[in-house]
C-alpha cells in the first residue's frame, strides 16, 4: 500500500532542488565561516548569499535577518530579546499562537512580565477591539500570528500593526510566519512589522533551521546564546551552512511557485472537504475565512481523534489531531479550545494538510481508503 502523506503543517519533504544546493557544504565546501581562509571564505560567501535571497524575499535587509536553530528559537529571541533589554512588563499575544510563543510568554511571567491572551472568534480571528483594549503604557509588544498551523486562519497582521502603531509607534509587532510564508506575501513593509518568525522545515527546506527578521531601527536586543558573535551578535554558534543554504533555496523556489500553488493546492482541498462531507455529512470543519489553501480542520462527531488517526494510520495515510506538530502529546488543542469548540468536537478533529506533492490521484485515493476502512 502506498503511503499518501496529509500532514504537510507538521513537516515538508526537503525539495530535491534544495538537497543540491546543500550537498556540497557537507562534503566539499565544508569551511568554518569564520575562517579567515579560502575555504571560510567560500563558507562566509554563502551564507550571505543566503541571508540576501531571504532578506530579498521579504523585503528586508541583509542586516535584518537573524538565522537560528528552528522557529521555536526565532519566536523565543522575537519575545525574550526584547524582554530582557528593555525591562519591558507587558506583552500582548493571541490565544492561537504556537506554543512557542504561549509557553514562552507563560515564561516570562515568571519574569513579572504582564501577559494579555487576546481571544480568537470562532473562525480564530483576533478580536481586535480586545487587542486594542489590551494595549496601554506599559505595553513593548504585541505577537500575533500570521496563519495559524492547526486550522489555517490568516490574521490581519497589517491592520493590527497599523492599530498598533497608531497606538504608540514603540510597540513592537511580531508575527510568526511559519506557515503563512508558503501561501502568502510576507513583505515586512507592507504587513508593518518590527518582527517576523519563518522556518525552513514547512517549506521543502531541511528541519533544524528557522530566521527571524528584526527590523534594523529597532533599539539593540539581547542575545539568547551567546559566544563568538554570530549572527551580529545575536546568535552565537557556528552557521549551519549547509541548512542555511538549503533554507535560501527553499525560499527561492517558495516566491517562484506561491500563487499557482495557492490556486492548485487550495483546489485539492476544497475537492476534499466536499467530498468528505458526503461521506461524512456530521464533520463539521473547524476555524474559517481567510485561510490558508492547504489546511483543513475537521470534526467528526462520535469518534475520538486518537482512534482516528490510529486508523488513518493504519490505512497508510498520515494526518495529525490537535497540536501535534509540537509535541507527542494528547492533549486537547488549545487553538480548537480558543475557537469556543465543546470539547466533544475538541477531541475528535483531525488536521488534513495538503502540500507541493499532494496530487489529485491521491487526494481520490484518501476518500476511497477514507470509505473502505475509516468512517
Ligand atoms: N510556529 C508555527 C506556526 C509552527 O507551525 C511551527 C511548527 O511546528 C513552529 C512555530 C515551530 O517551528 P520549528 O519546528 O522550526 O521550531
Amino acid at each position: 500500500m502506498k503511503r499518501i502523506y496529509l500532514d504537510y503543517a507538521a513537516s515538508t519533504p526537503v525539495d530535491k532542488r534544495v538537497l543540491e544546493a546543500m550537498q556540497p557544504y557537507f562534503t566539499e565546501k565544508y569551511g568554518n565561516p569564520g575562517s579567515l581562509h579560502a575555504f571560510g571564505q567560500e563558507a562566509i560567501a554563502a551564507v550571505d548569499k543566503s541571508r540576501e535571497k531571504v532578506a530579498e524575499s521579504i523585503g528586508a535587509k541583509f542586516e535584518e535577518i537573524i538565522f537560528t536553530g528552528s522557529a521555536t528559537e526565532a519566536n523565543n529571541l522575537a519575545l525574550r530579546g526584547f524582554v530582557k533589554s528593555n525591562e519591558v512588563n507587558k506583552i500582548v499575544v493571541s490565544a492561537v499562537e504556537h506554543e512557542s510563543v504561549l509557553k514562552t510568554a507563560q515564561d516570562l511571567e515568571e519574569e513579572n512580565v504582564e501577559v494579555v491572551v487576546v481571544p480568537v472568534s470562532k473562525d480564530g480571528l483576533v478580536d481586535l477591539e480586545k487587542l486594542k483594549a489590551a494595549l496601554d503604557r506599559k505595553t513593548a509588544l504585541v505577537s500575533v500570528i500570521y496563519a495559524q498551523n492547526e486550522i489555517g486562519t490568516i490574521e490581519p497582521i497589517a491592520e493590527i500593526s497599523k492599530m498598533v502603531k497608531a497606538f504608540n509607534p514603540e510597540i513592537l509587532v511580531h508575527t510568526d510566519a511559519v506557515q503563512a510564508f508558503q501561501y502568502l506575501d510576507c513583505d515586512v513593509g507592507k504587513l508593518g512589522v518590527d518582527l517576523m518568525t519563518l522556518s525552513a522545515h514547512k517549506i521543502y527546506g531541511p528541519k533544524g533551521i528557522g530566521a527571524l527578521y528584526v527590523n534594523s531601527r529597532l533599539p539593540a536586543m539581547r542575545a539568547l546564546i551567546t559566544g563568538g558573535g554570530q549572527e551580529f551578535g545575536l546568535r552565537s554558534g557556528t552557521e549551519n551552512v549547509p541548512n542555511i543554504v538549503g533554507f535560501a533555496k527553499a525560499v527561492e523556489l517558495v516566491s517562484h511557485s506561491r500563487e499557482l500553488e495557492s490556486k492548485r493546492v487550495g483546489e485539492l482541498r476544497d475537492y476534499f472537504w466536499s467530498e468528505l462531507k458526503k461521506i461524512h455529512p456530521g464533520a463539521g470543519q473547524n476555524g474559517g475565512e481567510p485561510g490558508l489553501p492547504n489546511i483543513l480542520n475537521v470534526h467528526f462527531p462520535d469518534s475520538r481523534a486518537e482512534d482516528l488517526l490510529i486508523k488513518f494510520d493504519k490505512a497508510g495515510i498520515a494526518v495529525s489531531s490537535g497540536s501535534a506538530c509540537s509535541a507527542r502529546s494528547a492533549e486537547p488543542s488549545h487553538v480548537l479550545q480558543a475557537l469556543g469548540l465543546p470539547m466533544e468536537a475538541v477531541k475528535s478533529s483531525i488536521r488534513f494538510s495538503l502540500g507541493r506533492f499532494t496530487s489529485e490521484r491521491e487526494i481520490k485515493e484518501t476518500l476511497e481508503r477514507i470509505i473502505r476502512s475509516i468512517i
